[in-house]
C-alpha cells in the first residue's frame, strides 16, 4: 500500500487529549511560539470544529502553514447522505485509501445517537450479519473513528438535528478486535469531546480480553453484549467466536465487567424465526440475564442477501418478552429504523437503537 512506502504526516485527530496537548507544545516551542497556541489549536479541533488548519483564524498564517506541513487533520469524505422517512440518516465515508464505511445517526425524542464503525468489514463472520458475510478489510484507525463523530456533529449542527447526545459502536466491525485504536477512541470523545463515558457504549460479540480491558478502564463506558442464544451450541452455529471463547469464559468476563463499578450491560438478541426462538430458549436467556444483571433487547432479524432466515414472528418475539419479564428481566422489543435508507448494510440501524433507550439513562 502506498501509505506504507509513503507515510502520512500525523493525524492530530488520532491523539488522545494528553499527547496532543504535549505534542503541540513541543511544535511550537521549536518555533519560538507561546504556550497559549497549543490550546488555540485544541480547541480549534474539541470545540469550533475546524476542519483545516487553515480555518484556525486566531493563528498567524506562518503557523498555519506550518501545522499544515508537520500534521494532518485526518477527515473522512462523505460518499453519500441518506436520510429515513423516520429522521434517521446514513452516511457512507470515504477514507483516504478508498475504504467505504457507514456511520447513522438516530433521532429519538430528546437524544441524538450516533451508531459508528471500528473497522472496514469484520471477521468475525457472523453467520446472521452482513458484514460478517461480506469479509474484514481492515482496522480503522482512532482518528478515523473520532472523525465519522466530527463529520456526523458537523452535518447534524447544518440540518438542525441538534448535538449527538450518545455513541454506539454498533456499525461496521468488531470494536474489541480494534482496541488499539477503539481504546484511545474513546479517551478522544469522552475526554477531547466531552461526551459522557455513560453515553458511550462498545458492543461486542464476546472477545473476552477485551471485556476484561473495558472493565480495568476508571470510566463508565457501557457495554452491549450480542448473545444471541443462551447455550454453547446454538451460538457456536450463529458465532464463530463461540468457539474460542465459549459463553462459561464469556460469563466470567461478563461478572468481572459488573462487579468493576456497578455499571449495567445489556445483552442483544437478534431474533431469528426457527433458529434462535424456540420457546425452551427463553428460560435459559432469562436466567442468564437475571444472573448478571443485564438488560436484554430483543431485536427481530434483518433480513440480509445471503442468507433466507426471517424474523421471529411478532407472537414469539412477545412470549420471549413475557417470560424474561416474568422472571423480573428488564427486556425491551427494539423495531429497526431507517428501514427505507438500508439497502445492503447489515445490521446498524437495527441495533443502534437498543442503545438508546435500552440500559435506562
Ligand atoms: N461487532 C459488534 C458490533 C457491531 S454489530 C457486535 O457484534 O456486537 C451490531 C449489532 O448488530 C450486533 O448486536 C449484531 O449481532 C447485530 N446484527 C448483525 N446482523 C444483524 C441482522 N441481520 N439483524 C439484526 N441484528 C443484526
Ligand atoms: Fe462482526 Fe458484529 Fe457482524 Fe459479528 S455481528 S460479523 S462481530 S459486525
Amino acid at each position: 500500500m502506498s501509505t506504507r512506502a509513503d507515510p502520512l504526516p500525523t493525524d492530530l485527530l488520532a491523539l488522545v487529549p494528553d499527547v496532543l496537548q504535549a505534542e503541540l507544545a513541543r511544535h511550537f516551542e521549536t518555533r519560538r511560539q507561546k504556550a497559549f497556541r497549543a490550546r488555540q489549536v485544541m480547541r480549534w479541533i474539541f470545540e469550533t470544529d475546524a476542519r483545516t488548519f487553515d480555518e484556525m483564524t486566531d493563528l498567524p498564517a506562518g503557523e498555519r502553514a506550518a501545522l499544515a506541513a508537520a500534521y494532518r487533520l485526518g477527515e473522512l469524505d462523505v460518499d453519500t447522505v441518506s436520510v429515513s422517512q423516520d429522521g434517521t440518516a446514513k452516511h457512507l465515508w470515504k477514507t483516504h485509501d478508498g475504504e467505504l464505511i457507514e456511520s447513522v445517526l438516530i433521532p429519538t425524542h430528546d437524544r441524538l445517537t450516533l451508531c459508528l464503525s471500528s473497522q472496514a468489514g469484520c471477521a468475525m463472520g457472523c453467520t446472521f450479519c452482513a458484514t460478517g458475510w461480506s469479509g474484514f478489510r481492515r482496522h480503522l484507525t482512532a482518528g478515523e473513528i473520532v472523525a465519522q463523530y466530527r463529520g456526523s456533529r458537523r452535518w447534524a449542527a447544518e440540518q438542525g438535528y441538534g448535538p449527538i447526545t450518545n455513541i454506539v459502536y454498533m456499525g461496521m466491525g468488531e470494536p474489541l478486535a480494534n482496541r488499539a485504536a477503539v481504546h484511545p477512541s474513546l479517551t478522544i470523545l469522552n475526554q477531547g469531546y466531552g461526551v459522557g463515558a455513560r453515553r458511550i457504549t462498545v458492543s461486542t460479540v464476546g472477545v473476552v480480553p477485551g471485556i476484561l480491558e473495558l472493565a480495568e478502564r476508571p470510566e463508565q463506558f457501557k457495554l452491549a453484549l450480542s448473545l444471541h442464544s443462551p447455550v454453547e451450541a446454538l451460538r457456536q452455529e450463529l458465532i464463530p467466536l463461540e468457539k474460542r471463547w465459549p459463553l462459561p469464559q464469556l460469563i466470567e468476563a461478563l461478572s468481572a465487567f459488573r462487579d468493576a463499578g456497578g455499571r449495567r450491560m445489556t445483552f442483544e438478541y437478534t431474533m431469528i424465526g426457527g433458529v434462535n426462538d424456540a420457546p425452551e430458549l427463553a428460560p435459559k436467556l432469562a436466567d442468564l440475564a437475571y444472573s448478571l444483571h443485564a438488560f436484554v433487547n430483543l431485536i427481530p432479524f434483518n433480513p440480509i442477501p445471503w442468507q433466507s432466515w426471517r424474523p421471529s414472528s411478532p407472537e414469539r418475539i412477545e412470549h420471549f418478552r413475557t417470560v424474561l419479564s416474568d422472571r423480573g428481566v428488564d427486556v425491551a422489543v427494539r423495531e429497526p429504523r431507517g428501514r427505507d435508507i438500508d439497502a445492503a448494510c447489515g445490521q446498524l440501524r437495527a441495533n443502534a437503537l437498543v442503545q438508546i433507550e435500552g440500559s435506562g439513562s
